[in-house]
């Protein structure tokens, strides 16, 4: 045994226990074991279970999270005991309430992105309009303007507000997202075998009217021959037509009445993206998403960022860059950036950075040291698509497959 498993506690200790029939109980518990609770019914079990493990091991993991996020969460009571020492935290992952928002991550579910992007902002070398970088000054502290030393322009450094992928610092394109989808036209004809009329197109089947067969045969495109006879002309108007007004005789189905009306052509392209825009819930999701492929969006390269709230720089890299790495990295990242700054801006470093450092060890502590405070949605998760509505994999974890998110913890 090496001394430092020595110094690691064995068991979890219960000093003074006094929940629902539990008589000012102490009790030691060995850690790293699996244990059973035994009793005549009535004799405490659950109290002993719930009442303290569950309770104690809850309000620690709440502990360790913002407070925006634990205002939002069901607090679990304080345990009625006089001490409880060495709980895991990751006791209370199992019933965590809530699925977070697309735009959750790690980092917004813990004070450390707010640290950073204080960080960022005020201690930041930060990039003129004209593209010129302005050395770390106190004058973003005091709100004053920043002289670019290479064209002379005075400009303002952004806030930390401004940095927030979930708040103005989002990608425009993506929305703060990190992904695109577009629809995947590989999908749209599954079964070239098909004719327009037996229903080849598989969106104008299941999102539209079949309506859109009438007004592409209008056009010029055969619909009663299977699709892969159709010419590129053919194919192009199915895919990419112009959303011209056709003048329909329709005959009702079932009542045999007809009519006639003008309809807009909805190609089979813009059939997906018109229902993508209309989709409300996972349910309308799920029609559409099979149409759909999923990238990495162009723009921000999936880190969620506008250009602008990219630029800052900070020991060379910017906010983007920062959160990819993992919370050990950041860690000891955050230590040497008070030494990368002019004298004068050390006292505040010293102080944003020591907040980081206080959230960042509560994580450590719970072992999630391993994730990165930000990971675009485009890597390292299993379900890419459900990731749409679903949040990143780090919640998956603990959501929906809670036992395998509290293996993980252990292991980690
Ligand atoms: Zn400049
Ligand atoms: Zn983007």
């Amino acid at each position: 045994m090496n001394t430092e498993n020595q110094n690691k506690p064995d068991r979890i200790q219960i000093r003074g226990g006094r929940v629902h029939n539990l008589k000012n109980i102490n009790i030691d518990i060995p850690l790293n074991r699996i244990v059973g609770i035994a009793g005549v019914s009535g004799s405490g079990k659950s109290s002993l279970a719930l009442g303290i493990l569950y309770a104690e091991g809850s309000r620690r993991y709440l502990e360790s999270l913002s407070t925006y996020t634990r205002r939002r969460m069901t607090q679990a009571e304080k345990a009625q005991v006089d001490e409880v020492l060495y709980v895991p935290a990751a006791l209370a992952l199992r019933q965590r309430p809530g699925v977070p928002g697309i735009r959750s991550t790690f980092g917004t579910g813990t004070e450390l992105l707010n640290s950073l992007r204080l960080m960022y902002s005020r201690l930041a070398s930060h990039r003129c309009p004209n593209g010129h970088y302005a050395p770390p000054s106190l004058n973003v502290a005091a709100g004053l303007p920043l002289v670019c030393p290479v064209c002379g322009e005075e400009f303002f450094a952004p806030g930390a507000e401004e940095l927030a992928f979930n708040s103005q610092g989002a990608c425009k394109k993506c929305d703060g997202t990190g992904i695109v989808r577009t629809v995947d036209e590989s999908t749209l004809v599954p079964d070239e075998s098909l004719s327009i009329d037996e229903g080849a197109v598989a969106p104008w089947q299941t999102l539209m009217w079949s309506l859109m067969k009438d007004i592409a045969r209008e056009m010029g495109v055969r619909t009663d021959v299977p699709f892969r006879e159709l010419t590129a002309k053919e194919r192009d108007i199915v895919f990419h037509g112009p959303a011209v007004k056709k003048n329909i005789i329709y005959q009702n189905k079932t009542s045999g009445a007809a009519g006639d009306m003008d309809f807009t052509y909805f190609n089979a392209t813009y059939t997906v993206e018109n229902a993508l825009s209309k989709v409300k819930d996972e349910k309308g999701m799920k029609r559409v998403e099979k149409f759909l492929r999923q990238d990495v969006c162009p723009d921000c390269g999936g880190t969620r960022l506008s250009d602008a709230a990219r630029a800052p720089r900070l020991r060379g890299i910017s906010l983007a860059e920062a959160c990819t790495m993992t919370l050990s990295e950041l860690t000891q990242w955050v230590a040497g950036v008070p030494a990368s700054l002019p004298e004068e801006m050390r006292p505040m470093a010293e102080s944003i950075c020591a907040s980081f450092q206080s959230a960042a060890k509560r994580l450590t502590d719970l072992g999630l040291s391993y994730l990165s405070l930000d990971r675009a949605s485009g890597s390292g998760c299993s379900l890419p698509v459900r990731c749409v509505t679903a949040p990143p994999a780090f919640y998956m974890y603990w959501t929906s497959r809670p036992s395998a998110c509290i293996r993980r913890i252990w292991k980690g």
